[in-house]
């Protein structure tokens, strides 16, 4: 029998090198992994807490598919405090992850043939999402020199009349750029008065470095605000990645499509994660400031090694927990037997020789670079960039 043409779906390459190092760990190799897309700090104890007296008290029932309201009262408040942005309760939906929020988002806003711009390089699910929904990818290819932004100009060159949504990620998987109000206000003037959805990713907001700011393009203006659907989540900020929960606020027929959506294909995020999430939202956050100075410390290390690694350039990312040093000068050379003509070879080899693991820019829509994340331990960075330096020279 054949399967649906939507079936023919590219695995996600992330997930697959993470799951690559940790089988060729349980199999005793001593691989490093820098693939990893997780914080890997521990969820905070008092989450913890919360969720084992969400069993203990039963709370382990269905939930309206949209999401509890005690934890969708305290998105909005989150949002109208950390990000300046006003929304009621029935412009607010809970997901089982952000992944989830962004394919529901697309779902309910893609129709077959509708255009969705999408910045290169980009987080490897968003292009997945919208092939299996029948949309057509529009990418625009950022420069390293430009720190990896789109301008109004490059976007103006995009929009065509079937463009639907514009896929905005600051802070950036996989290059770390974050947006300023200036740049990010730059666009949302242009796209004031087009009539398109703006999906903003902001799931890295709570990691940015060197005193940076995270700003929401719908903070702009109301007519800004109209078309944005913001999607973010507590993954990353509260080191829950494996619990599933993920937020949308957007435009109420949006919001209240994508419950509809739930209703009839997920279902409620889990009951226990979303009453943890409830504690996670009531914390102070005093936390994050010790894991971003780690992450800070770690990232210094890391670009300072790279740079002084053979064939190897790396520039500093203003936010998230990766690096995406241009590895274009391994091509065409052969290290140790092994041909490398592209980044999937590259980390083919660095993995299988040099025994870390890192995730080919191919996976992100463009070659010539890899991604190493740092959400590991300086310990194992620390080895693992001299098993880079060792694996790269001639
Ligand atoms: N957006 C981006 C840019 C990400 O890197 C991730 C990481 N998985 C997600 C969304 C999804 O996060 P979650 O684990 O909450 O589904
Ligand atoms: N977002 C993370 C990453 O890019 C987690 C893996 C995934 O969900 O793709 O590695």
């Amino acid at each position: 029998m054949k399967l649906a043409e939507r079936s023919n779906i590219s695995p996600s390459l992330t997930l697959a090198m993470n799951t690559k190092a940790k089988e060729m760990k349980r199999r005793g190799i001593d691989v490093i992994s820098f693939a990893a897309g997780e914080p890997d700090f521990p969820t905070p104890d008092h989450v913890k807490e919360a969720a084992k007296k969400a069993i203990d008290e039963n709370k382990t029932y269905y939930t309206p598919a949209s999401g509890i309201p005690e934890l969708k009262e305290l998105v909005v408040k989150k949002l109208k405090e950390e990000n300046g942005l006003e929304y009621s309760i029935d412009q607010v939906v809970i997901n089982s992850g952000a992944k989830h929020s962004a394919f529901n988002a697309l779902a309910v806003t893609v129709d077959e043939g509708d255009e969705v711009i999408i910045p290169a390089p980009y987080w490897v699910s968003y292009s997945e999402m919208v092939n299996i929904l029948g949309g057509k990818c529009v990418f625009i290819e950022t420069r390293e020199d430009k720190g990896f932004k789109i301008t109004p100009a490059d976007l103006e060159k995009a929009i065509t009349e079937k463009t639907k949504v514009l896929l905005l990620n600051s802070p950036n998987n996989p290059t770390g750029a974050v947006y300023s109000k200036e740049e990010l206000y730059h666009i949302a003037e242009l796209l004031e008065d087009i009539d398109i959805f703006i999906l903003s990713d902001e799931i890295y907001e709570k990691i940015v470095y060197d005193g940076r700011e995270h700003v929401s393009i719908a903070t702009y203006s109301e007519k800004i605000k109209e078309k944005t659907i913001v999607v973010n989540g507590l993954s990353k900020a509260f080191s829950m990645t494996g619990w599933r929960i993920g937020y949308t606020a957007g435009p109420k027929e949006v919001i209240s499509a994508i419950g509809k959506l739930q209703g009839h294909s997920s279902g409620n995020p889990p009951s226990i994660s979303q009453w943890a999430g409830v504690a996670a939202l009531k914390s102070d956050c005093s936390f994050l400031n010790e894991w971003v100075s780690e992450f800070s410390r770690r990232r210094d290390y890391i670009v300072e090694n790279l740079n002084s690694t053979p064939f190897i350039s790396c520039s500093k990312p203003e936010g998230a927990f990766y690096v995406f040093p241009n590895v274009s000068e391994t091509f065409g050379k052969e290290f140790n037997g092994y041909k490398i003509n592209d980044s999937v070879d590259l980390a083919n080899y660095l993995l299988e020789y040099g025994k870390i693991a890192t995730v080919p820019g191919k996976a992100f829509g463009v070659d010539g670079y890899i991604r190493i994340s740092f959400a590991t331990s300086m310990e194992n960075i620390e080895k693992g960039m001299q098993r880079l330096k060792d694996a790269l020279t001639i």
